[in-house]
């Protein structure tokens, strides 16, 4: 089998070239030359590297005591959905029912969220859904700063390992800790930002929405805006 025919498996597996087998060992993302197409053998221990690297992040975040919400959680959230999505959700914490269930965004807020996603044509189940912090704060204060920076590197991680075309940032906690700004929500919201390569756009809460509904129209703008840039990121 050639390189180009290699790649196109690849590419059809949603893998990319820069995964190593590396990263069986380690769990972490490293970068190879594009030239280094990896034979058939090589191909299946990506896919494995790959399914190891989900399996050693959840477990080193299950078991995660950086900070001190691992005495106030039931469990902690990690993230659910397509691992080689090309949309990604990011939201802020997990609340009381998150803690519970375990996933992020259920509920009525994760039911409002779950139809947003199908306003522009997705399913919840093709795209990935994770939080900034994956445990919740006590009586749902807003996360601390130290909880931020212990926790953010998981997230990280997880954009690293699903790779995906954009990021839509759920709410203001999520828009600036991602843009690393304080800048207000209204001030991120209808505009393309990036983080890294990746384009990001700013959404509100599906929280905030089912308490201001007349801001559903402006939400349904965000959503508009984020496929706008996705099918354009599709043609190049
Ligand atoms: S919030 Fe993050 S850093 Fe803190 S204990 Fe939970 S997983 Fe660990």
């Amino acid at each position: 089998m050639n390189n180009a025919t290699r790649l196109q498996y690849l590419e059809a597996m949603g893998i990319d070239v820069r995964f190593t087998v590396h990263q069986a060992q380690t769990g972490v993302v490293a970068a190879v030359d594009v030239d280094e197409v990896p034979s058939i053998k090589q191909t299946v221990a990506l896919v494995e590297a790959s399914a190891k690297a989900w399996d050693v992040l959840e477990k080193q975040v299950s078991g995660c005591k950086n900070c001190e919400l691992c005495h106030s959680r039931t469990q902690t959230v990690f993230g659910a959905g397509n691992n080689n999505a090309d949309w990604m959700f990011v939201g802020e914490v997990p609340g009381q029912s998150e803690d519970l269930a375990g996933q992020p965004f259920v509920g009525q807020a994760g039911k409002l969220l779950t139809e947003m996603i199908q306003a522009i044509g997705l399913t919840r189940e093709s795209v990935y859904i994770a939080n900034i912090l994956k445990c919740r704060p006590p009586n749902d204060r807003a996360p601390k700063v130290e909880e931020i920076h212990a926790c953010s590197h998981y997230l990280q991680q997880q954009i690293a390992l699903v790779k995906p075309k954009i990021i839509l940032a759920v709410g203001r906690v999520a828009a600036q800790t991602l843009l690393k700004t304080n800048e207000p929500l209204s001030k991120l919201r209808g505009v393309s930002h990036q983080l890294t390569d990746i384009p990001l756009v700013v959404i509100y809460h599906p929280a905030y929405l089912l308490r201001f509904l007349p801001e559903k129209r402006q939400a349904w703008q965000d959503l508009q805006l984020a496929n706008t840039i996705y099918q354009k990121i599709k043609t190049l």
